[in-house]
């Protein structure tokens, strides 16, 4: 039996965790939850999986819920970062499972791995932004940090037929997003609605923006990078638009080894979960005759900048990976409400690297007032290109 704290229980990976959950609930229970806003459908999820702690995202929606449930929840019921880190640490829980979106996942993640949680990652912000000092915690902490994300959770797999020492390469696949086949000229016209429809899975809003720039495939380049300690020229990235191949580990002799299946999240949520146990889901099988035929085909970095500057920030080191992020969430949010234009992100994202200084990687201190510099620069920036300067 694992004892799970979930953090982003009603996000996409979040009801997706819950699902696999709901359906195997000898082998799991939830212990403590914590959401955003959507405060209607975790007093649902309560209900349901009655966890001893609770966390929301605001102090006012706490009150909310809180009027929502029978009154033994109203003295396990924290908000913000407190509430997060509470859910992390939380004593009945072994394992933790960061499905939250965005630079809120660092604080909480570090906390779990020092508290001796075993981690279930599908926030992958947090490695982008501090991967080397979460991974020496780990270490540590002796702790496992076992990727959700279905790109690392197909390499995790992959590394499981050869010895580490004979990896030459991993190859991350990238869907290409819905915007693929768009022209240069095409891009600066498109809107979010048409960014957020994304052809192959279901996701949240800031993934699906990422999806549809590449920086979720550079951010996803950051995160292998110190997942699985390997140099960042040894991370290659091919586009493959069917997302059927989730991922590639070659090895020195040649041999190239995938991980193959539908594009449903709850494959890799249940492996990282039931690992190295494989779990039944009552999936639709994958069908390679039906899907007649998989393309593969290089990048387009002039179209498609962000995943260049993802790896000029690894490149540059430090903390640049996370000035890489928070710009990124700025820009995202911004083009979401519809101040800046879809090719302005990448480019505010540049425009942030190149203002905001260095700092020390391995102090958190330091990670999150470079977070938070990256911010107000981009927040600049779009003030900027509002006003048409
Ligand atoms: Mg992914």
């Amino acid at each position: 039996m694992k004892n799970i704290s979930l953090l982003g229980s009603t996000g996409s990976i979040g009801k997706n965790v819950l699902e696999v959950v709901r359906k195997f609930p000898d082998f799991y229970r939830i212990r403590a939850l914590s959401a955003g806003r959507n405060i209607e459908l975790l007093a649902a999820q309560i209900r349901e999986f009655r966890p001893e702690l609770i966390s929301v995202a605001f102090r006012e929606d706490a009150a909310k819920l809180a009027a929502m449930l029978p009154s033994q929840y109203s003295d396990i019921i924290y908000c913000g970062e407190e509430g997060n880190v509470k859910v992390a640490s939380f004593d009945r829980s072994d394992t933790v499972v960061t499905a939250v979106v965005g630079a809120v996942g660092l604080v909480p993640t570090l906390a779990a791995i020092k508290a001796g949680k075993n981690i279930g990652l599908a926030n992958k912000e947090t490695l982008v932004m501090a991967g080397r000092l979460v991974m020496q915690s780990a270490l540590k902490n002796n702790v496992r940090i076992l990727p959700i994300d279905s790109e690392h959770n197909a390499i995790f797999q992959a590394l499981e037929a050869g010895r580490r020492e004979d990896v030459a390469r991993i190859i991350l696949t990238a869907s290409g997003g819905p915007f693929r086949g768009k022209s240069a000229k095409e891009l600066v016209h498109v809107n979010p609605t048409e960014a957020l429809a994304h052809p192959n899975w279901d996701m949240g809003q800031k993934i699906s923006i990422d999806s549809a720039t590449l920086m979720n495939k550079g951010l996803e380049v950051i995160e292998a990078r110190w997942l699985f300690d390997v140099e960042v020229d040894a991370i290659n990235v091919v586009v493959h638009p069917q997302s059927i191949v989730h991922s590639l580990v070659e090895y020195v002799d040649g041999s190239v080894v995938a991980q193959l299946g539908v594009p449903d999240m709850k494959i890799p949520i249940a492996y990282a979960l039931s690992y190295p146990k494989r779990l039944d889901l009552g999936l639709s099988r994958l069908s390679l005759s039906q899907c007649g035929r998989l393309d593969f085909e290089k990048p387009d970095h002039d179209r498609f900048p962000a995943l260049k500057l993802a790896y000029k920030a690894l490149e540059l080191g430090g903390v640049m990976p996370a000035v890489l992020n928070g710009a990124n969430e700025v820009a995202v949010a911004a083009f979401l409400a519809e101040e800046i234009g879809f090719t302005d992100i990448a480019a505010l994202v540049a425009r942030t690297m190149d203002g905001v200084q260095q700092g020390d990687e391995m102090v958190l201190e330091e990670v999150l007032l470079a977070d938070q510099r990256a911010r107000e620069f981009a927040q600049q920036e779009v003030q900027r290109i509002r006003s048409g300067e």
